[in-house]
């Protein structure tokens, strides 16, 4: 690829970044402040578990709640009141999530908001982006408004701030009016919502049914603050997507795969295709489908003996038996016998001949006098083991319970055993000179959507590129990396035995929370696994309780699974693009994805070029997604992770993007869509019916109209390659006289970085950057009282600066911008 001299590597402006995320570190606060042994009553199969709809306070209360081992994740949608989401779990755990306050909504409610407006009526109008008055003197400010169309019904959302948004007495309310078109007059008053989130004021916001296009909007504060905007339409002007040639070929697709099948195709695509496929494989092998072999001997409580084999099952663990013997004679010692695979404990007797072997006493004979076949036997949980032991019936056969299928698994055996995680690569030139996409799906087990949207879109590159003029172009200018299943241990088990894990298969926990009931509840959260803002560093939203479902495991990178990730992106340096694709909630997320909760720091902003790149790419992507079935993800959901929904503590994306400097969005596809019939938002599952009612929630609709938009995604990548023009800036209003104060912002002629003085020094890489008012907002508006001359430059996403000023070396062009603003005297 050529690049203009004057392009700077994505990486010098991410190490910049990475250096403040340094000095805003946490002094080792552990964000979820629970207990990693505390046991609870844990899920044991399918059947005992049911999705209840609930409704929590806010991120503050679903840190909590997913600290205690709660099973609550995907599915969340933030509404007015708070987040709303979907929890596994049993009757027991139902009654404790309402004991730490959590509202129940039923079990199949769908999401509902419930400030709906007024229709207008007049005539639609152009778009612009919403008008900013200057900070200074705001106690109002528009962050966005947005109109969208789906399925027929128009809706309005709006964003705003009040500068008194953090007081608490009294709260200061906030107004919206809308106009019917243009010209026509503000009307249809209602209240906005107020979102707070750890404490901390976001914004007001609402989302507002409407049948007519408003042109503007105006919001008044109860404190008599007054801000107007013009209306934006959100993926209202899509261009026709890829499907809509007629010789283009889709729905390739047709149910779920596991990722036996995944892998397999993945591979036939390789040998099909050696032109433009090739597969890598990953270099870390999985833990593995596999499971120790294990029984819960002697009784309950105090007397239960937990007997895991040395073993795995599979490799003659499931072989094991255990007998605890009675013995007639009076006054023997606890005695352990050894033939081949069983183990025959000898109970000590008193002297009038009863057992008194204690469950303490045999968990130790087991470690360490069964032949090497036990190496782990403790009490239950957090007993002591106090209790005598009760002699078995006979021999009790140890097991891994893998072979205990659930109910609708696939046919076949699955294969135990470690997994080698194929890439599927695919482009014309995979020389490391195009832009690489990484499309990671299905870290999450449960998640079957993300795996099939991410293979029809393989197959969609490979089909199409000889005959469609726009995958041609895609092919030739990306390298693009499929990992059809990143967690391929958990997928397995979610479609053979629990088909709701989310986790890997790799048990971390500690004896009180390693017996075999709590054996759905294992694993390691892949997507808690990295390094940037992490819960090991003091983030929220990552567990050290091993078997909540968002545990963070021992160690950052402690799995296969997220260290083949980082071997990934280091050995193929070109990969700038990143999606990690879940399901399911209908949200769009970028960076910040985390923070610490007390005082809600998050990880760093990406600077306003790269935010304003992200909104670009995003209006993009959904677009497409739009234009298969009118599913529209909502500006709401579209953003940094944490400021539009909740933390995520070591996520992958903070890793990719502060790390490499790779753009990384991560996606929750399916749900969400608007049921025209119910006047409501519907919700998704993990595992929606492949051929359910294909306007609401269908697997197979969701692939399709989601693989739209990883083409699309690739587009802006290849577009990115080839992006060679440098950016222009402008200071508005520019240079001058005025006869007083004057407000002034800089506009850049696409998404791009200003970086400036003010100082009389020349702008570098290290000189202020341009900034958001704040998060969600366009930039920055200064108030000039005296004098002033700015220099800048700008940077855009591609590193292309504009003018070709080298930043980086002080040449004696000093081809910078400057703007002298002269306020007169008085
Ligand atoms: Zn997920």
């Amino acid at each position: 690829m050529r690049r203009s001299q004057r392009r700077i590597a994505l990486l010098a402006l991410s190490t910049l970044v990475g250096s403040i995320l340094v000095t805003t570190g946490p002094a080792g606060a552990d964000p979820t402040g629970s207990s990693a042994a505390a046991s609870r009553s844990q899920p044991e199969d399918r059947e005992s578990v049911r999705l209840v709809h609930v409704r929590l306070t806010g991120a503050d209360m679903l840190d909590k709640v997913a600290a205690a081992g709660f099973d609550l994740e995907h599915g969340l949608r933030r509404v007015p009141n708070g987040i709303e989401g979907e929890a596994v779990v049993t009757a027991e755990q139902a009654t404790e999530l309402t004991a730490m306050g959590v509202e129940l909504l039923g079990d199949d409610a769908g999401f509902a908001w419930s400030n709906e407006a007024d229709g207008g009526i007049g005539i639609g109008a152009a778009s612009a982006r919403a008008a900013q008055p200057a900070s200074h003197d705001a106690t109002v400010r528009v962050v966005r408004a947005d109109w969208f169309t789906t399925k027929g019904q128009g809706f309005l959302y709006v964003e705003a701030r009040t500068t008194e948004g953090q007081q608490a007495d009294p709260i200061v309310g906030m107004q919206l009016e809308n106009d019917s078109g243009k010209g026509t007059p503000f009307g249809f008053a209602r209240t906005m919502s107020r979102f707070v989130d750890s404490g901390q004021y976001m914004f007001h916001r609402n989302l507002f049914k409407l049948d007519v296009r408003p042109n503007k909007i105006k919001l008044t504060s109860s404190t008599g603050g007054v801000a107007t905007g013009v209306v934006s339409n959100w993926l209202e002007d899509a261009p026709p997507p890829l499907t809509a040639n007629p010789s283009y070929k889709s729905d390739f697709v047709d149910g779920y795969r596991h990722p036996q099948q995944l892998y397999s195709r993945a591979m036939e695509i390789a040998r099909q295709y050696p032109d433009i496929a090739e597969i890598v494989y990953l270099p870390n092998q999985t833990n593995g489908y596999q499971r120790k072999a294990q029984a819960q001997i002697g009784g309950t409580g105090q007397a239960a003996v937990v007997v895991t084999s040395a073993a795995w099952g599979h490799q003659g663990g499931n072989d094991i038996t255990v007998d605890f013997v009675d013995r007639p004679d009076a006054n023997l010692p606890l005695a352990v016998e050894v033939t081949g695979k069983a183990v025959r404990v000898l109970l000590a007797t008193d002297a009038s001949g009863a057992p008194t072997s204690t469950a303490a006493e045999v968990a130790e004979a087991l470690r360490t006098r069964s032949a090497g076949l036990i190496d782990r036997a403790h009490p239950y949980r957090t007993n002591e083991g106090t209790g005598i032991v009760a002699p078995t019936a006979g021999p009790v056969a140890l097991t891994d319970f893998l072979d205990q299928k659930r109910v609708g698994a696939p046919e076949g055996e699955v294969p135990r055993g470690p997994a080698t995680i194929p890439v599927l690569r695919i482009g014309k030139h995979r020389d490391g000179k195009k832009p690489g996409v990484l499309i990671q799906a299905q870290d999450h087990a449960r998640e079957w959507v993300p795996a099939t949207t991410s293979l029809e879109s393989a197959e969609r590159l490979v089909h199409n590129y000889r005959s469609d003029r726009e995958t041609k172009k895609i092919v030739e200018n990306t390298d693009v990396f499929f990992i059809l299943s990143n967690n391929p241990d958990g997928a397995n088990y979610s479609f053979y035995n629990f088909a709701s894990q989310r986790k890997n298969m790799t048990n971390h926990c500690p004896d009180a929370s390693a017996d075999p009931a709590q054996r759905n509840s294992w694993g390691v959260d892949l997507n808690r696994n990295y390094r940037v803002g992490s819960g090991h560093d003091g983030y929220a939203g990552g567990s050290t309780n091993c078997v909540s479902g968002t545990y963070q495991g021992p160690g950052e990178l402690s799995e296969p699974e997220s260290k083949n990730i980082i071997w990934l992106v280091e050995k193929y340096k070109n990969i700038k693009f990143m999606m990690s694709v879940h399901s399911n909630g209908g949200q769009l997320f970028w960076q910040p994805g985390a923070y610490i909760a007390d005082g809600r720091i998050t990880t760093p902003r990406p600077p306003l070029g790269d935010e304003a790149f992200y909104w670009q790419s995003a209006a993009r992507i959904l677009s497409q997604v739009k234009a298969h079935r009118e599913t529209v993800v909502t500006p709401e959901n579209v953003g940094g992770s944490s400021d539009v929904l909740y933390s995520s503590a070591g996520n992958v994306r903070e890793d990719l993007y502060h790390t490499y400097g790779i753009y990384a969005f991560g996606w929750e596809v399916g749900g969400s869509v608007y049921n025209p019939a119910t006047g409501d938002w519907q919700g998704g599952s993990f595992q929606p019916e492949w051929d359910g009612n294909p306007e609401l929630v269908s697997g197979h609709a969701e692939t399709m109209e989601y693989a739209n938009g990883i083409m699309e995604m690739f587009r802006v990548a290849a577009d990115w390659g080839r992006d060679n023009k440098n950016p222009t800036s402008q200071l508005v209003p520019g240079a001058g006289r005025y006869s007083g104060p004057v407000d002034v912002h800089f506009e850049t002629s696409e998404p791009a970085t200003i970086y400036y003085t003010t100082d009389g020094s020349r702008p570098t890489l290290q000189s202020p950057r341009y900034a958001a008012t704040e998060f969600r907002e366009p930039g920055q508006v200064f108030h000039v009282t005296e004098t002033t001359t700015f220099r800048w430059f700008s940077v855009d996403s591609a590193g292309n600066i504009e003018k070709n000023y080298d930043p980086t070396k002080n040449d004696k062009r000093n081809n910078y911008r400057t703007a002298t603003i002269k306020i007169a005297k008085r």
